[in-house]
């Protein structure tokens, strides 16, 4: 079963995510802040990671970039779900987030997105290596 890495501060918005995403039969496991998340992630070497842009100790621009920069770590497929951007704010793909969606998100567009990503598993964010989509803002 592929696994979902959430980061999300917000518990009530992390367990609709959880059950909607374990419901689609994906694994899924939860950190409640971007470091958290990335020593998961580290261990746990998720498929996709999903992750919020604003969270304590680290946010997710700088979990996306820690991701990006770590050797095992740095193909992994990321998604941000956020509130509080602005469309066309280039800050999360310049980051290295391959999708942006924004809250309110809905449901079949969230798996829709999560089911793209595993089935285009780990790949490249750098330069003419980049087989990522950089899909930003694909739902407002
Ligand atoms: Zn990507």
């Amino acid at each position: 079963m592929p696994s979902v890495l959430i980061a999300e501060d917000d518990e009530d918005i992390a367990l609709i995510l959880s059950r909607l995403l374990k419901r689609a039969g994906y694994t899924v496991t939860h950190a409640p802040d971007g470091q958290r998340a990335f020593e998961m992630a580290v261990a746990d070497r998720p498929d996709v990671v999903l992750t919020d842009l604003g969270m304590p100790r680290m946010d997710g621009l700088e979990l996306t970039r820690s991701i990006r920069a770590h050797p095992e770590l740095r193909d992994t497929p990321i998604v941000m779900l956020s509130g509080h951007l602005h469309p066309g704010d280039s800050g999360p793909i310049a980051a290295g987030v391959c999708v942006v969606l924004l809250k309110p998100c809905p449901n079949d567009r969230l798996r829709e997105v999560v089911t793209e990503l595993t089935e285009l598993g780990a790949h490249g964010h750098s330069g003419a290596d980049s087989g990522c989509p950089a899909i930003w803002p694909v739902s407002v």
